[in-house]
């Protein structure tokens, strides 16, 4: 191995938020380094090629540079951005998206600033918690980056307020029935994680014990302590994961209080929300996400929508108020079955969900089914080229894509842009703190 040590300005930042320099010719990424500071870093090669870059030591300060609220900041894998000023995260978000765009799709377009946060903290409503036994005592806390260490915390800056009291009363009662901790390596033990969901407009707070066996020993009284501590919490459910897996929760589960699901509202309308579905996890900016898709469709009322990719519907069931009827298109079946319960509860007439793969659905369709504009929200990994043929031969007059991954954005844009005009681009920021950006695109079709 071959190390040599030198000193250099980042000049950008990556997608990761790690500064980017340049050592002769040589692309490297550095971790806690912003535009303008200069390092001192260390270079390790192996076989001719660069194995490892560390920052061994800041030799100047970005006048962008905040010191990090939170304590466990460097050690946890949660945030990556907190040594970042939110406006210069925002711009950060924006410039990201401009540059993929460029990159990938030859598309130069002035993107919108980033819709933020006004107090990007606390607005977590899903906290996953993993438990572990540390010297004979029941703890939570966080991964260390990369590693199944876990360091114990006694907050975190981004989860609800209100789930903090439920973990720390969770480990007294474990404490008091001397229940433990699931084990990875001699597997025995009860908890793996504890999930908190909470809902922002109604009272009411699930709690999904994941653990490793059956029968949790005592059950009734350990749920009965627990309820008493913490009288916020409405419905108790317990997963149930034997496998020896990094996938947090497992097939079985039983409710074992309340209903098994919490709802919430976004704009006037309930969601209910169950221990697995999929529910954005920013109730903030989620509905400034959908105002600013639903905006961009400029729905008159008298439109056939389209939503792919629906999920539970979140983003079709809010437009089906301003449009003549709604399809929306959906994998997961379970995700549908959510759907359905969600138009009912709302008394939607208009909004109908099919339970299809959407490249398969817009092709089977293609002759009998025209919509005038369509929602798009893949997942990370984005359209399909066939779900992108098939949408232009629809040839709906807008359509609305809300993506979760710039690059893969870029990738599909650069498909539509021939027969589709870019109205705006508007990323959102959705997980404040972190590189992940959330991105609207407003397209309409070309004359
Ligand atoms: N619009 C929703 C969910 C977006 S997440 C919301 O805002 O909450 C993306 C969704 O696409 C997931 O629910 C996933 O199950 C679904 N999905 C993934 N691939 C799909 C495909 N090929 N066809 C239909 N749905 C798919």
């Amino acid at each position: 191995m071959r190390s040599k040590i030198v000193e250099l300005e980042a000049f950008a930042l990556d997608d990761e938020g790690r500064g980017i320099v340049r050592d002769e010719g040589l692309t490297v990424f550095v971790d806690n380094l912003l535009p303008n500071e200069k390092g001192k870093i260390k270079l390790d090669f192996a076989y001719g090629k660069l194995k490892e870059a560390r920052l061994l030591q800041r030799l100047t300060s970005s006048k962008d540079r905040v010191k990090p609220l939170c304590p466990y900041y460097s050690k946890c894998g949660g945030c990556n951005l907190m040594h970042l000023n939110y406006e210069a995260q925002l711009e950060y978000k924006r410039m990201k998206v401009q540059n993929l765009l460029h990159k990938f799709a030859k598309i130069d377009f002035e993107v919108s600033k980033t819709i933020g946060m006004e107090n990007p903290y606390h607005f977590r409503n899903k906290i996953q918690v993993p438990v572990k036994n540390i010297k004979g005592k029941i703890e939570t806390g966080f991964y260390e980056i990369n590693t199944h260490n876990l360091v114990p915390n006694s907050n975190c800056l981004i989860e609800d307020n209100r789930a903090r009291h439920i973990i720390e009363e969770f480990k007294k009662t474990c404490e008091e029935f001397k229940l433990e901790a699931y084990n990875e390596d001699t597997r025995r033990g009860v908890f793996r994680h504890i999930i908190i969901k909470t809902s922002r407009y109604y009272q009411q707070i699930m709690v999904v014990f994941v653990t490793a066996i059956d029968e949790i020993k005592g059950k009734q009284n350990f749920l009965k302590a627990f309820l008493k501590r913490c009288p916020e919490v409405t419905t108790v459910v317990q997963n149930i994961n034997k496998r020896k897996t990094n996938v947090i929760l497992g097939e079985k589960e039983r409710i074992l209080f309340g209903s098994g699901k919490i709802k919430d509202r976004i704009f006037d309308l309930d969601f209910y929300i169950s221990s697995k579905s999929f529910y954005q996890t920013n109730p903030i900016q989620v509905e400034k996400l959908y105002k600013t898709a639903i905006d961009l469709a400029a729905l008159k009322g008298d439109e056939t929508v389209l939503d792919a990719y629906s999920g539970t519907g979140t983003i079709g069931l809010c437009a089906s108020r301003h449009a003549k009827n709604v399809t929306l298109v959906e994998v997961v079946e379970a995700a549908c079955k959510n759907g359905i319960e969600n138009s009912a509860i709302n008394n939607i007439e208009n909004a109908e969900f099919v339970i299809d793969d959407c490249t398969k659905y817009l092709v089977k369709h293609k002759d009998n089914q025209k919509f005038d504009v369509v929602f798009m929200d893949p997942p990370r990994k984005g359209s399909t080229n066939e779900f992108l043929t098939a949408l232009i031969e629809n040839s709906p007059k807008k359509i609305v894509y809300i993506s979760c991954n710039p690059v893969t954005l870029a990738r599909d844009l650069s498909i539509l842009k021939d027969k589709y005009e870019i109205e705006e681009v508007i990323p959102v920021d959705m997980f404040p703190h972190t590189s992940h950006v959330e991105t609207v695109v407003g397209l309409y079709l070309k004359k």
